[in-house]
């Protein structure tokens, strides 16, 4: 049940919006975060920045010091402040919703100047705008212009103002750049304070995290934004909204859920509903906890106990049983009793409904995530990479988990399909084990288009093999040019030691004499290097020892020193077949000196 608003609540009253960073790894979201929070502002003590769970709380009078600062931008601040959420990336923006809107007002997506669009900018991209949060472009680094001059924490024009022409001159190139791969991307972005039309255009703020300059102008956008584009969005209502950003267990605490507070308030006492891995929990609120203010922190412990706590905030909540919590929940309090059963319903259907996204013929991987919104975020992306799933897990890769994955051979499903694609999670020893020995594959990431690259790749292996089991692909020819360094045996079987001078040797390779009118000599039985079989050698990998075997009678009584010459060179025999066999199944495996060589052979034996 929710509370409705009462008559009489102050219909106008803001709450501070909740923003969220994304970006492409190494972008500079963590330094961003870290310098927003140390931003050196002159108001009380820090600045009145403050330490929540999981969350930095940024007031408005922070906030005002900071805008004050900006040539070209006036905003009154009517926000209270901003909840600037503290693990930057994917998941905890899709562990940040509640009845399936997202609680994340607006999204900073970071952007490193000097590397433009990188894969995940484009994944960020497309999560803000599957949920439709507004955001803006942090334009980051631009401190690693070519001779760029610092101002710490200044506005954007105060700096640049300042800037050397080659400084100016290289920034606007790196910017103008960032805006083309945008619109090759289909997107209108422009730097903000050129920007025509912020509902159609991207608005690029330039930032150094390391210098501090863009700031202001960043979070001045911020509020611009949220009070202007966004206002009916970030009016408090007593309606709760609230998420699990995360699980933790604490010492002397035992499990605690941390909680993203975006609507209404909590109280001591209260009780909750939250989803859980193992069905849902009801439990009653022990202690609703937030940091202790720095200089208090010695006097009373790590943590200050509340009564109550209001939106926007961030705060950990102190229970029991709340060990198999899922973090991506959304939490709902139960005002009487009798709701209970309809809450737990309703926080599992969240659940419920990522469960959707699995294969009706049981046919595809295992799929296995830390929290639900990391395993939503990779459920989409495999949707739209058209790769099936089978089945799901939340937390470490056990045992069991692998079965799942084996299940599909048994059922003789597609070999890659059993696979396990672990995001974010550890996997156990004894899992390897077993996935070892029953042909499943693990892969693991902490990067969604990491694992979505290994399986990919492992999907072309696959095929290829199978290709090579139904006898495809067999007519290729590597090729090789080999230089004669002793004869062990002149005869059928002839045995000789040899050197590789270019391509690549392999076992079953037909070799010729390219002085001897490209005479046949039969094809490689074995290779040995150091009296140990091997498969292949490249040029520089030592001498090896062949034996060679006849492909017909008249191959097989060819003998050294009578047919051809120690002195000569041997070469693969290549043909116009062999050549459209390794073009089809072996690209991955040829070098473009290979492919140099084969260029040399066919002109030698005259293929077409
Ligand atoms: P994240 O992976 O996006 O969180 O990136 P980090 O915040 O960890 O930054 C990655 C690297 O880039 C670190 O070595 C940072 O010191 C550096 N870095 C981040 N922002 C800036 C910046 O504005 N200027 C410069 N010169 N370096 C930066």
């Amino acid at each position: 049940k929710e509370k409705k608003p009462a008559a009489d609540e102050p219909a106008q009253e803001f709450k501070a919006p909740v923003l969220c960073i994304l970006g492409h790894v190494d972008t500079g979201k963590t330094k961003l975060l870290d310098k927003i929070r140390h931003t050196n502002v002159q108001t009380g003590e820090a600045g009145g920045i403050t330490q929540q769970i999981g969350a930095t709380n940024f007031p408005d009078y922070a906030l005002r010091e900071l805008i004050a600062k900006l040539p070209n931008m006036k905003i009154d601040i009517q926000i209270p402040g901003l909840l600037i959420i503290d693990t930057p990336g994917h998941e905890s923006f899709s562990n940040l919703r509640s009845r399936g809107s997202s609680l994340c007002n607006i999204g900073i997506l970071v952007v490193d100047i000097m590397h433009g669009l990188e894969p995940q900018t484009l994944e960020s991209l497309e999560m803000l705008r599957k949920r439709n949060i507004p955001f803006i472009v942090a334009l980051n680094k631009i401190d690693r212009m070519y001779g760029w001059k610092p101002m710490q924490d200044e506005a954007f024009f105060t700096t640049f103002n300042q800037q050397d022409e080659n400084a100016r001159d290289e920034f606007m190139r790196r910017a103008r750049e960032t805006v083309i791969a945008f619109a090759e991307k289909g997107l209108n972005a422009a730097l903000y304070y050129e920007n025509p039309d912020p509902e159609e255009y991207i608005s690029l703020v330039p930032t150094s995290a390391i210098t501090g300059e863009g700031i202001p102008d960043l979070l001045g956008l911020i509020v611009d934004i949220t009070q202007t584009r966004l206002n009916k969005f970030i009016k408090y209502s007593p309606q709760l909204r609230a998420t699990v950003l995360e699980v933790k267990v604490i010492e002397g605490l035992g499990t605690t859920i941390d909680v993203i507070l975006a609507n209404g308030e909590i109280n001591e006492d209260d009780t909750i509903v939250v989803a859980g891995f193992e069905g849902p929990i009801c439990t009653n609120i022990r202690a609703l906890l937030t940091p202790q203010p720095l200089r208090e922190m010695r006097v009373k412990g790590e943590y200050q106990h509340h009564k109550s706590i209001r939106a926007t905030a961030g705060v950990k909540i102190s229970a029991q049983g709340l060990d198999h919590a899922m973090s991506g929940s959304q939490l709902l309090v139960a005002e009487s009793e009798d709701v209970i059963p309809y809450l737990m319903e309703e926080v599992q259907k969240d659940v419920a409904q990522i469960f959707s996204s699995i294969n009706q013929k049981g046919k595809g991987v295992h799929v296995q995530a830390s929290t639900v919104g990391s395993l939503e975020a990779l459920l989409e992306f495999l949707k739209e990479s058209k790769i099936p799933v089978s089945s799901i897990n939340i937390g470490p890769v056990f045992k069991k988990d692998v079965m799942k994955a084996q299940s599909q051979i048994e059922k003789g499903n597609k070999k890659q399909y059993a696979t396990v694609l672990a995001f974010d999670v550890k996997v156990h020893q004894e899992a390897v084990e077993y996935a070892e020995t029953n042909g499943v594959k693990i892969f693991t990431a902490d990067i969604i288009y990491h694992l979505f690259d290994q399986f990919t790749k492992y999907v072309e292996d696959v095929k290829r093999e199978e290709k090579l089991a139904s006898g495809k692909g067999q007519d290729a020819v590597f090729p090789c040019v080999l230089k004669i360094v002793e004869v062990f045996r002149t005869s059928s079987p002839i045995v000789l030691g040899v050197d590789v001078l270019g391509g690549v040797l392999k076992k079953g390779t037909p070799l010729c004499v390219p002085d001897k009118n490209n005479l046949i000599i039969g094809k490689v039985d074995s290779i040995e290097f150091d009296h140990k079989p091997v498969e292949s050698r490249r040029q520089g990998q030592g001498s090896v020892a062949i034996k060679l075997k006849g492909m017909t009678s008249d191959q097989d009584s060819l003998m050294v020193g009578r047919h051809f010459e120690e002195t000569n060179q041997l070469a693969s025999w290549i043909t116009r077949n062999s050549i459209d066999s390794l073009k089809e199944y072996f690209m991955d495996e040829m070098t473009m000196e290979d492919w140099k060589l084969v260029k040399v052979l066919k002109e030698t034996f005259g293929v077409l």
